[in-house]
């Protein structure tokens, strides 16, 4: 072998071993030169089809680029409506290559709950950022885990909280900042729908199913984020109509709130009833709104005349352009993993209290 050769061969071979332990680094650098992030949606089921990929397609920080599935027959569909080419195409043995893929920058993780963390965690380690759907994980300990995994990859990690994006809910949370009408006193917040299917793994313990984690983090956010505190118990009561359906999950959940200030909440969450409320009572006011979790036109009122009504092209587009430009920029993400933390602590204390039947401390 000449001499030529061999460097070469040396030259490769260091170029490669760094490739692969420090992902991060090599493409960080990447990233910094692009307009527009590449994002790969991981499972190809309601929420990517429907409301996601859709909305890619209006997000000017970011487009798609990549996708991972495990059923091959989605792959063409997918391929022609979003012309996603074949090396940008993953399944979820593979995952880890996308970590050589300059491509993809984000990895949007839109699976069952029980796969959140895994995915989260696998995407992270790939160096790339990872956006996760709510509700974050399984348990704390996965959350805590999904945020040091990203922490230690130095990737951003964002969750799907796309209600955070919209002005309309930002407009409650001002007022929880500023308290116009004085302190918080009393919260009624309700999230759900009614959910016919009978086969599907929101009514399946084991990959995360139950109203709680699905529908009830929006009732827990409207009076987290009304009051801008975090409730120190929680005394809750699960019950289903359908017990042929819901016999491992719960169909529905009350569960009552007590804060630091005082402030109590009332929230019903459920798959059962369509409910889409949240009212605020202050002091000397009070703000309602009606819907609070709408994809579009979430909208309310305030007891001094104040309409709520801010027009929102499209709510994801927003939340993915939002949270592009916080990478782009180097800026915090407006819902961190720590924010659906949050919820996760408040999910599980509402499960043992309601097994428990009596008040748990948070
Ligand atoms: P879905 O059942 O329609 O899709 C789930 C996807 O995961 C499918 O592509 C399915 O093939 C895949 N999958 C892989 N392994 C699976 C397994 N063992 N069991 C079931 N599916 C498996 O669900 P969805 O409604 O798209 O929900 C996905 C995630 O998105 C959930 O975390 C959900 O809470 C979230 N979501 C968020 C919103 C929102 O408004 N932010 C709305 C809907 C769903």
């Amino acid at each position: 072998m000449n001499k030529k050769r061999r460097e070469f061969i040396q030259k490769t071979a260091i170029i490669a071993t760094s490739t692969a332990f420090t992902p991060n680094i090599i493409l960080s650098a990447t990233k910094a030169k692009k307009e527009k992030l590449g994002v790969a949606l991981v499972g190809l089921g309601y929420y990517s089809s429907q409301l996601l990929a859709p909305a890619l397609k209006l997000t000017k920080n970011c487009e798609l680029t990549g996708i991972v599935t495990g059923s091959p027959e989605k792959i063409p569909i997918w391929q022609e409506k979003y012309n996603i080419k074949d090396k940008n195409v993953y399944n979820y043995q593979n995952l880890e290559e996308i970590g050589n893929n300059p491509d993809i920058d984000v990895i949007y993780v839109v699976l069952p709950p029980s796969m959140h963390a895994e995915y989260s965690i696998r995407a992270a380690n790939t160096g790339k950022h990872v956006w996760c759907e709510k509700p974050m994980a399984m348990s704390v300990d996965e959350c805590e885990a999904m945020i040091k995994a990203c922490k230690d990859n130095k990737v951003k990690l964002a969750i799907g909280y796309r209600c955070q994006h919209d002005p309309n809910i930002q407009a409650y949370m001002k007022v929880a900042n500023k308290l116009p009408f004085g302190n918080t006193k009393m919260i009624s917040s309700a999230a759900g729908y009614f959910d016919g299917r009978t086969d599907h793994w929101k009514q399946n313990k084991k990959l995360g199913g139950g109203a709680m984690g699905d529908m009830g983090v929006y009732a827990l956010q409207g009076a987290r984020l009304a009051t801008g505190e975090e409730p120190i118990s929680v005394l809750a009561k699960s019950s289903t109509t359908r017990p042929n359906i819901y016999h491992e999950v719960e169909e529905t959940m009350m569960f009552q709130l007590e804060f630091p200030s005082g402030a109590l909440a009332a929230c019903h969450t459920s798959f059962g009833i369509r409910m889409n409320y949240l009212q605020v009572n202050y002091e000397k006011g009070w703000v309602k709104m009606e819907p609070h979790w709408a994809y579009s036109g979430n909208n309310g009122s305030m007891s001094d005349g104040t309409i709520i009504n801010y027009p929102l092209e499209n709510q994801q587009a927003k939340q993915m352009d939002e949270d592009a430009d916080s990478i782009l920029n180097n800026k915090p993400m407006i819902v961190p993993g720590e924010e659906g933390l949050r919820d996760i602590r408040v999910v599980e204390a509402v499960y043992r209290s309601a097994s428990r039947n009596c008040i748990v401390r948070i």
